[in-house]
């Protein structure tokens, strides 16, 4: 197959020629390095709007106890699309060379060539490291001759014998030169589920790794971005910030004190729940598919910092309470040991909801009433008739004329005159 570049639309000169085959890259059908096919790509697709001193940065995807769940969800993203990001098609920011291990078009030595530059300081560009999953204890597999996640091949020097080189090792190696080291998910941003009681893989977070006293080469502790999976869009409107910051043309992003941004994950899943008013009128389900608050459940929303409640799980569709699911805690650095056993309501639930049952007992009566009212034209209440066959009452009573007279009253107490027809 050979790729063949769409035409020009905003670089002022034609794209480059079309890169020579590369032999011996098994798996390669495209024939071309990830990095050509990048610089040709954004030759005929990126703009000219490039601001800020680097055209390319490399993003080198690392994978360690992980379901791959988040790739899926990176894909995903629509605000921004990745493939704006590998396109630098937004403005002022570069090219993204992303190395991936299910993106990627070369495989074996190929693959890891740019790495093994990375590290040797050759790359000619910056890099950022994005951990996917979490990082296990590799000298417990190592007793046995063996590796719990690996990418690539190192010759021995005392065997000869070629050897996997864990992620582990690759993230070791690739940290300290990296512009930004990015932690996507629960399981790389605090162990998750690999790292779980019982795990027999020493699994840890990214932190743990790498330690408190990390910092990337541009100063930058773990920067991470929680989620089993996370919100995609998460992920590349972070990464799109820390580029902007990169390139001299956005304010560093602000992050909170466990290297979360702070913008995206300040506000509990609770306050931008759609069933936020069923729990504030204290009205609970009582089994998965009733429409109210999740509460008593299992749903730990009121506690857990996250947006997938207002942004959606993709596209802004979805996400778990919009679509019934209890928020079991996935973003948060006690997941899952903390919130276990799932679905059963938590222990402090029970203080705020017996709270808002006794509350929701008196205003919601009283909310119906005003309801009752407010679902009346001004010209039904002074004809005394409600028209239609949809089953509204026919009929305003005397009681409806009263409550009426003395809500207006109370409307436009302190407003300085009438307001509407009625009042
Ligand atoms: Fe809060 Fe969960 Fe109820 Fe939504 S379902 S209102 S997040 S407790």
């Amino acid at each position: 197959m050979t790729i063949t570049a769409p035409p020009p639309t905003t670089a002022p000169g034609p794209p480059p020629a079309l890169p020579v085959r590369h032999e011996g890259r098994a798996g390669n059908v495209a024939g071309i390095s990830q990095e050509e096919w990048v610089d040709l790509a954004s030759a005929a697709l990126g703009p000219a709007s490039l601001d800020g001193p680097f055209e390319k940065v490399h993003v080198f995807w690392l994978a360690g106890m992980s379901c791959d769940g988040c790739s899926i969800a990176v894909l995903g993203a629509t605000a921004p699309k990745i493939e704006d990001l590998l396109a630098g098609s937004l403005p002022g920011l570069p090219v993204l060379a992303l190395h991936h291990t299910a993106l990627q078009l070369e495989a074996g030595d190929a693959y890891v060539a740019p790495m093994r530059r990375a590290v040797e300081g050759t790359l000619n560009a910056p890099y950022v490291v994005v951990y996917e999953g979490s990082i296990a204890d590799e000298s417990l597999a190592a007793e046995t001759g063996g590796y719990w996640s690996a990418i690539g091949e190192d010759l021995d020097p005392l065997t000869g014998e070629l050897k996997s080189v864990p992620s582990a090792e690759w993230m070791r190696r690739l940290a300290p030169g990296a512009a930004a080291v990015i932690a996507i998910g629960t399981c790389a941003t605090w162990g998750g589920v690999p790292a779980a009681f019982g795990n027999v893989t020493g699994s840890m977070s990214l932190m743990d790794f790498l330690g408190g006293e990390y910092r990337s080469a541009l100063g930058l502790s773990v920067v991470n971005i929680p989620g089993c999976s996370p919100v995609g869009d998460n992920f590349t409107e972070t990464v799109a910030a820390v580029l902007g910051f990169l390139q001299g043309i956005g304010p560093l992003p602000e992050f909170d004190e466990l290297g979360r941004p702070a913008w995206l994950f300040s506000e509990t899943v609770h306050r931008g729940c759609l069933r936020a008013g069923y729990y504030e009128e204290g009205v609970f389900a009582h089994q998965a598919g009733d429409r109210e608050c999740l509460v008593e459940i299992g749903c730990w929303g009121p506690v857990v910092q996250c947006n997938i409640t207002s942004r959606g799980a993709i596209n802004h569709i979805g996400g778990c309470m919009n679509v019934g699911g209890a928020c079991i805690g996935c973003t948060m650095p006690g997941f899952p040991d903390k919130f276990t056993p799932f679905y059963k309501a938590p222990p402090g639930s029970m203080v705020s909801s017996t709270i808002s049952r006794l509350t929701g007992s008196f205003i919601r009566p009283l909310r119906k009433i005003s309801q009752r009212d407010r679902n009346r034209e001004v010209r039904w209440d002074e004809t005394g008739v409600v028209p239609g066959g949809w089953g509204a009452p026919t009929k305003v009573t005397l009681v409806d004329r009263g409550m009426d007279f003395f809500y207006n009253r109370l409307r436009r107490a302190g407003s300085g005159g009438k307001t509407g027809r009625a009042g």
